[in-house]
């Protein structure tokens, strides 16, 4: 059985040795840093939940590729039902971590490339689909976690790969070997990067011939030579190093900067090299995928911000008034209307040449929009619910002073039989679920831009079929 533990994967991180900078410093252990620790626990859930009697028949399924149990967080999907279940599992995962798990970004990746190495193969007789599937065979082997390096840094967005000032702002190669080539770029918000095994790296957008040492995708691991990961500065990330005030104590998420400094990649993890005309369907396939994703994983967000705002109005004695409840009541439908279209895109999926099923793109593109206004729009009802302490508690280090903590605990009561420290907790997490700026972000450019989506929306819908129903009405002809 293909399949690790949680203890498993946090020890299997230890055995890598990424070269990590955060604030200014170089930082060795990596997997015992609080800020990153808290990022690696939520994709921790992925493997907890494999191991768990409740869960483990939802996470777990049999590879048809190598005939052994495999986490589904491995899996290009072979079926409607694959397709349904990862969007289950991350409403499940969503809810569970109340932020990013980190781990499906890699999925989508390993799904769009199930499917386009093999259409690139049918098309030049290249060997791509071979290379990729033994990758996939070590990957579901040893249950590993990737993450996705598909964003590049883009330099001055009017111009092209190859016309911009310099030419490193996109990923590109830089030197052929006989033994493999050698890259050079960096891609930024890449989300736990340091949760992850192995990066694999796509290009970030449709390319031009001209753009030719652009269109490179590959997998490496994350301590590879020359891979430099630079952890951001998000709000909130202070609390985690100074350990209080912390909200949700045990998971979070970061998104480094990745630079590939001059970084050699060998023949057997290139899946793409050259071939311009499939790296806007690389791409689009695995925003299509990324875009599902987030409409199962932020549906289970949204349940535990129900469960937040429905917590606080107990403690603020608030349970009874309507428009609260109202208020709940647009928060739920807003995540079941998320999910409703991930869903619906996943059984509107379609068999590919390659046998693996790829979404609806219309129906996740919908919900990744919807996503986007709609998430802001459950952050702004639940701090209306739970009151103006989200943004300005006193810090925990207040409450264990011996002069202060006692005043503080009689002034911040809310209802009698509430602990006051369980009412302080809840409004941290509220104050950190609805603040997190690197999943709220997310929401918005996860998976790339809204304009990006309005633009797939508008490419992919049968717009002639439209106009030709619209005529058939009116009366004209074709
Ligand atoms: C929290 C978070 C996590 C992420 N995780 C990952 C990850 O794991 N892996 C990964 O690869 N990426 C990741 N991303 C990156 C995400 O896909 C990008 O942020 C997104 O594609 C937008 O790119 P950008 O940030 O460079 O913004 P920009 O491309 O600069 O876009 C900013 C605005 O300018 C507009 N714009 C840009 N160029 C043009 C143009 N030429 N013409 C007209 N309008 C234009 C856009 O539509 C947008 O409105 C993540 C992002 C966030 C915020």
């Amino acid at each position: 059985m293909a399949i690790k533990t949680k203890a498993e994967y946090i020890e299997s991180l230890r055995k890598l040795q990424p070269v990590v900078y955060m604030f200014g410093e170089r930082i060795d252990n990596f997997v015992d840093n609080p800020r990153i620790r808290a990022g690696i626990e939520a994709t921790g859930e992925t493997y907890a939940l494999a191991e768990s009697f409740e869960h483990r028949d939802a996470i777990t399924t049999n590879s048809p590729l190598i005939g052994e149990k495999i986490n589904r967080f491995t899996l290009p999907p072979a079926s409607i039902e694959d397709l349904v279940a990862r969007v289950k599992n991350n409403r499940l995962l969503g809810g569970r971590v109340g932020t990013c798990y980190q781990r499906c970004t890699g999925m989508d990746c390993l799904s769009a490339l199930a499917i386009v190495t093999y259409d690139i193969d049918r098309k030049y007789g290249t060997t791509y689909n071979a290379r990729f599937l033994e990758f996939l065979k070590y990957v579901q082997k040893n249950d590993l976690t990737c993450n996705a390096g598909v964003t590049d840094v883009k330099g001055d967005r009017s111009l092209n790969p190859a016309e911009q000032a310099d030419k490193d702002l996109y990923l590109r190669v830089v030197e052929e070997r006989k033994d493999g080539i050698v890259v050079r770029g960096a891609k930024a918000h890449q989300t736990g990067s340091l949760s992850s095994h192995e990066i694999i790296v796509l290009p970030t957008r449709a390319l031009r011939k001209e753009d030719k040492e652009y269109a490179v995708a590959f997998a490496l691991p994350i301590d590879t030579p020359g891979i430099i990961h630079v952890v951001g500065r998000s709000s909130l990330d202070m609390r985690e190093l100074q350990g209080c005030d912390t909200g949700n104590t045990r998971y979070s998420k970061y998104c480094p900067t990745v630079i590939f400094d001059n970084v050699f990649v060998p023949w057997d993890r290139v899946f793409l090299y050259g071939e311009t005309e499939f790296a806007g369907d690389l791409v689009m396939r695995f925003s299509s995928f990324h875009r599902q994703s987030h409409g199962g994983c932020k549906a289970g967000k949204i349940d535990c911000m129900i469960g937040a705002a429905l917590n606080m109005m107990d403690y603020n004695g608030t349970t009874k008034a309507g428009h609260l409840r109202g208020k709940v009541i647009d928060m739920i439908h807003r995540s079941e209307t998320l999910y409703g279209c991930s869903l619906a895109a996943s059984y509107e999926g379609k068999k590919e040449p390659s046998g693996t099923y790829f979404v609806d793109p219309v129906l996740v593109n919908a919900s990744k929009l919807h996503e986007g206004k709609e998430m802001a729009e459950v952050s702004r009802l639940l701090m209306d619910i739970a009151g103006g302490f989200v943004s300005d508690l006193p810090s925990d280090k207040d409450f264990e002073n011996p002069t202060i903590g006692p005043l503080l605990k009689k002034y911040l009561k809310g209802t009698a039989d509430t602990p006051v420290e369980d009412r302080v907790k809840m409004l941290r997490l509220v104050e950190k679920i609805t603040l997190e700026s690197a999943d709220s972000v997310s929401d918005i450019h996860g998976g790339g831009s809204p304009e990006a989506h309005r633009i797939t929306i508008m490419r992919e819908s049968k717009v002639g079929d439209k106009k030709a129903l619209s005529k058939r009405l009116a009366g004209i002809e074709e």
